[in-house]
């Protein structure tokens, strides 16, 4: 029976759950803001990944572990540190000691160790059930780096969203300072994207990588709207879903 969605959508549901899409691709590709603007526009849940290989790395430090224990953390552990998650109508809240995380997400002491966390086979693994219990009803957008390869590798439709190394350090601190960055600035954050890029890329577990049968778009040229635009057509050409783009 189809079921009306925000917006003018229009999606029939399957016979044992809504749609899921996944947007892959590396740091900067802006994926985040661009699948919450898809889930948004279509009145699915959005779940932004990163935010929880970020909530567990702020945890540690908050905690003290130190670097030399972490790949010694079990399933056990990692429970202890209080991270609780919770899918509310269209997002995912993280909490750590009973308090919302947001903006220490992206802190830079976060940033620059949360690649060393995601390579963690028993992160990867404690995390796995969390991301598919959110997406367990499907309707959702999901961003990351192994959305479409390991996490929900049966989703309906995948992209893998990249972008040229310095428009990414650009929109990276754009967003983070709300100003146009100095050549200096670029070149420091340039260097740090790829340098996550290269342990993303490179890890045993979940690589970054471009999944089978993602539709590829290089957001280099877009503009925000374009891009937002363009994944909602591509979306409603590959599925059941109708309505206005
Ligand atoms: O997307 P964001 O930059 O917030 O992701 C932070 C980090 O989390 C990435 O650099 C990557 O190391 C890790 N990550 C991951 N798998 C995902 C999402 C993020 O390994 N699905």
């Amino acid at each position: 029976m189809a079921r009306s969605v925000p917006s003018g959508w229009n999606v029939s549901e399957g016979p044992t759950r809504g749609l899921v899409i996944t947007l892959d691709g590396p740091a900067g590709s802006g994926k985040t803001t661009t699948a919450k603007a898809v889930a948004k526009r279509l009145g699915f849940r959005h779940l932004d990944s990163g935010a929880l290989y970020r909530a567990l790395t702020f945890a540690l430090l908050q905690k003290g572990v130190p670097e030399e224990e972490w790949e010694g953390l079990g399933s056990e552990q990692l429970s202890e540190l209080k991270i609780e998650v919770d899918a509310d109508g269209d997002g995912v809240n993280i909490h750590f000691d009973g308090v919302l995380l947001t903006m220490e997400l992206r802190s830079p002491e976060v940033t620059g160790s949360v690649s060393a966390v995601a390579g963690l086979p028993a992160v990867r693994a404690w995390l796995l059930g969390v991301q598919r219990s959110v997406g367990a009803h499907g309707n959702l957008v999901a961003d990351g780096r192994d959305m479409g390869t390991v996490v929900f590798p049966d989703a309906d439709v995948k992209f893998f969203l990249v972008a040229g190394l310095e428009e990414r350090a650009r929109r990276r601190l754009l967003q983070d300072t709300g100003r146009e960055p100095t050549a200096g600035e670029l070149q420091e954050e340039a260097r740090r994207i790829e340098q996550r890029d290269q342990a993303d890329r490179s890890r045993s577990h979940a690589p970054l990588r471009r999944p089978e049968g993602a539709v590829e778009v290089d957001t280099t040229g877009l503009s925000f709207e374009d891009q937002v635009a363009l994944i909602l057509r591509r979306v409603k050409d590959l599925t059941r879903l109708q309505g206005e783009v």
